[in-house]
């Protein structure tokens, strides 16, 4: 049975471009972030403010809180029902199609904000010594200063987009609309 069926039919159908996690999905926000897709979170922030913000906002609350959604029916709520991150990542992914939005390695994973291509003198300042080659590829936050480059977090990044792009095609989801998912050329996004 697709995940689709049964869930998130009030939210599932039309477009939804922007999350709020609450405080037990950190870890699906992160990978949502690296994935480009604008997923605010907060640690310790109480569910009235989430709520409040993510209205204001216009963001779909993301939550594992069975309490928070008796509580705030009228809302644009989501509750998660799968519990291992990558497995969230999955199960969001299918309810709001979001490899339309997929825009790897576009967004910080620690603020969301888009990051920006790094030029080779920022990439030689700031990497390793040893990791600096001439076709290192690298970004950067230009909010929380945070590096990114090919060879770290990235390659575990492209692992996992490749499992969720099997996954995807598991689901029927069709090949041409999964490009963002293919090999790093694709990947790449210069801010
Ligand atoms: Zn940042």
């Amino acid at each position: 049975m697709s995940v689709q069926s049964g869930i998130g039919d009030e939210v599932a159908g039309r477009m939804a471009e922007r999350f709020f996690a609450d405080a037990m999905l950190g870890g699906l926000a992160r990978w949502l972030r690296l994935l480009g897709i604008d997923t605010a979170f907060q640690a310790g922030i109480d569910d009235g403010e989430l709520v409040r913000r993510a209205r204001s906002q216009r963001r779909v609350v993301l939550s594992r809180d069975r309490g928070l959604a008796w509580q705030q029916p009228e809302h644009d709520l989501y509750l998660v029902r799968a519990e291992q991150t990558y497995l969230q990542l999955r199960e969001v992914t299918l309810v709001f199609r979001l490899w339309r939005q997929f825009a790897p390695f576009s967004r910080c994973s620690c603020c969301n904000q888009p990051v920006q291509a790094a030029d080779a003198d920022t990439l030689h300042r700031h990497l390793p010594p040893g990791l600096v080659g001439y076709n290192t590829e690298g970004w950067f936050c230009p909010v929380c200063r945070r590096l990114y480059w090919r060879g770290s977090h990235v390659t575990r990044m492209e692992q996992m987009l490749a499992r969720l792009r099997e996954d995807l095609l598991a689901e029927q989801v069709s090949a041409a609309s999964l490009t963002a998912l293919e090999g790093r050329g694709q990947a790449t996004r210069r801010g």
